[in-house]
């Protein structure tokens, strides 16, 4: 499976080893020179997590989110998708139910257990993102572990026995305390730390005031072109959408 067109994504600590000149993915021959990189099951590039940030010549380590701004969604998605696979190898070495060694599926994507059977995919967790409208203003809210100054969408995990508006609203009334209308589905980015698809919405305010629920979200506000905070970084779902309200699209 490993051929010319291979790529070597190394990570260290959520960083992604790049070439220092175009900030390219290196071809997986450079992974001669690093010890532990494995095949992608069904896949023709090879991925390591490092323990140490191994020193190559022409190369260097940037964030992964700062590669996902700058690398265009094609590589950003391949990158991504090489880290969770890769996070999903590390994590399903065993098998969940009965502890016994797992091997590769030969025929799809998949760990099959070495003694009882059980079969584990690549878990997918799907998380809900929504820019919410009241006239000219939308809701933005600051996390606790966003960088000072920083806003962003309201975003949350879909909870089992959910359908995604549900968890629209339900993360937005938790959240900042309002309630929601016309929920409308806007496009979605795979988003592998370690493991989500975001799943972008839009929705229109209805009632309530304002209300930070003190831990996820400490700030929240309602912001008009001219009145913006800092944005999330480009290459990001959330900062689309943004962009797209400012541009008047739907
Ligand atoms: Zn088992």
């Amino acid at each position: 499976m490993i051929g010319p067109m291979s790529k070597l994504f190394a990570f260290y600590q959520g960083n992604i080893l790049v070439s220092g000149v175009n900030q390219e993915i290196p071809d997986s021959s450079v992974c001669k020179s690093i010890a532990g990189a494995v095949p992608i099951a069904l896949d023709p590039d090879v991925a390591v997590a490092l323990s140490e940030p191994t020193e190559l010549s022409g190369y260097e380590f940037i964030p992964l989110r700062e590669y996902f701004a700058s690398s265009g969604a094609e590589s950003a998605d391949r990158a991504g998708r090489a880290y969770h696979l890769l996070n999903w190898e590390r994590g399903t070495r065993f098998c969940g139910r009965c502890g016994a060694p797992t091997k590769d599926k030969e025929d799809e994507r998949a760990k099959v257990c070495t003694s009882c059977g059980a079969i584990v995919y690549p878990r997918i967790s799907p998380a809900v993102i929504t820019l919410i409208t009241r006239g000219k203003s939308i809701l933005l809210a600051h996390n606790a572990h966003f960088k000072a100054g920083m806003f962003s969408l309201i975003a949350g995990f879909v909870e089992p026995g959910e359908t995604l508006e549900k968890t629209v609203a339900r993360e937005i009334f938790e959240e900042v305390g309002i309630e929601v209308d016309h929920i409308r589905y806007q496009g979605s980015q795979p988003w592998p730390f370690p493991d989500s698809l975001m799943l972008g919405f839009r929705a229109e305010y209805r009632s309530g005031n304002i209300k930070p629920d003190g831990i996820e979200i400490v700030e929240a506000g309602w912001f008009t072109r001219d009145t913006l905070p800092n944005l999330p970084l480009k290459g990001s779902l959330s900062r689309l959408i943004i962009e797209e309200w400012l541009a008047g699209k739907q």
